[in-house]
């Protein structure tokens, strides 16, 4: 076996769970591990610690992608910045998120006096324009599109350029045509699935079957999801199976996805 490739990139789901952490599960956020430059996409609980148990140089950390300003996607951002600098990063951390989501973060991070702190922040504001280049390297690209949540949330897709393989995150959302094009022909859809009821800002077993069926996605990841669906694993991949045949896994913390 010769090196590991440098250029391999990969997604560890630092939590898999909903609003409401369990003992397993904390809230759901990820990493993109990548040697062009590492990305926190959302930033819940302990994001320090949980980049060291990843086995992510914190160094190489290039930023942090906030799909909303719900404290389960953002909490732990004021967090990430303090700890940065008692690690003694000097480097900038780039911020990216909507105008709502920003105005959050300001006050969050006000609250603790972090932005006086050495680590410089680069803000950049994601646009409410579907399928928006938002930042890209020569290993990948991210674009991110507008979904439909109680307060202003984009959808994210990270695109390989090492492999040509595709991730997308949901985000919280109702099913919309916004996700599904963002979605289109990805091999990885991490999913939320937060209901068991019809609700206007979340999705059902059935409605996630639904577009990830429309999208034509390779592979489902549930994440995100209320405990009574996880409970019954067959029931709820049941329910998703009546419009999507691709396959359907249930996200566990720090599972590994290579891409
Ligand atoms: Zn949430
Ligand atoms: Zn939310």
């Amino acid at each position: 076996m010769g090196m590991e490739d440098p250029r391999r990139q990969r997604i560890v789901v630092l939590g898999s769970g909903p609003a409401l952490a369990s003992a397993t599960r904390d809230n759901t956020f990820f990493l993109i591990d990548s040697s062009a430059g590492s990305l926190l996409i959302d930033c819940a609980g302990s994001p320090f610690h949980k980049l060291l148990r990843a086995g992510v140089d914190p160094e190489r950390l290039k930023g942090v992608i906030l799909t909303h300003a719900h404290p389960d996607h953002a909490y732990g951002l004021p967090s990430l910045v303090h700890e940065l600098w008692l690690f003694g990063r000097r480097e900038a951390l780039h911020i990216y998120a909507n105008g709502h989501t920003h105005g959050v973060v300001r006050t969050l991070l006000d609250a603790f006096e972090l932005r006086e702190k050495p680590v410089p922040l680069e803000l950049h504001f994601i646009p409410s324009e579907e399928t928006f280049l938002l930042l890209e390297t020569d290993l990948y690209a991210v674009y991110t599109s507008p979904v439909r949540h109680q307060v202003p949330t984009n959808a994210v897709r990270f695109a390989s350029r090492v492999s040509g393989k595709v991730a997308v995150w949901s985000s919280d959302t109702s099913p919309c045509r916004e996700l599904v094009s963002l979605a289109r022909g990805a091999e990885l859809l991490f999913q939320e699935c937060s209901v068991e009821e019809l609700h206007p800002f979340h999705c059902t077993p059935e409605q996630v079957g639904e577009l990830a069926g429309e999208a034509q996605v390779g592979e489902v990841i549930l994440v995100h999801c209320h405990p009574n669906l996880v409970k019954e694993p067959y029931l709820t991949i049941a329910e998703i199976r009546k419009q999507y045949h691709g396959r359907v896994q249930f996200a566990q913390d720090f599972d590994i996805y290579e891409l």
